[in-house]
């Protein structure tokens, strides 16, 4: 990884490492939905998957690590 440039740096939600943001796609909540910030400026909570996990991200296992990022302990039953 360069040095001297200061990354910041998220965790993939699925695989736990780091990595520099811009490597890394971000999920937010839209609603009760989970969709990709493809433009990246959507305000609140993001969560982020790695390229490696990227793929197949609906997936229920990882979705439900989305989620559980996503919401943690702000869940609305509304
Ligand atoms: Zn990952």
């Amino acid at each position: 990884m360069t040095k001297g440039r200061n990354y910041p740096e998220r965790t993939c939600v699925f695989c736990g490492k780091k990595f520099p943001k811009e490597q890394l796609i971000r999920f937010v909540r839209l609603e009760d939905k989970i969709i990709i910030d493809q433009e990246k400026k959507s305000s609140g909570r993001g969560a982020y998957l790695c390229k490696d996990c990227f793929p197949s991200w609906e997936s229920s296992l990882k979705l439900k690590k989305l989620e559980r990022a996503l919401w943690k302990s702000k869940r609305r039953y509304s």
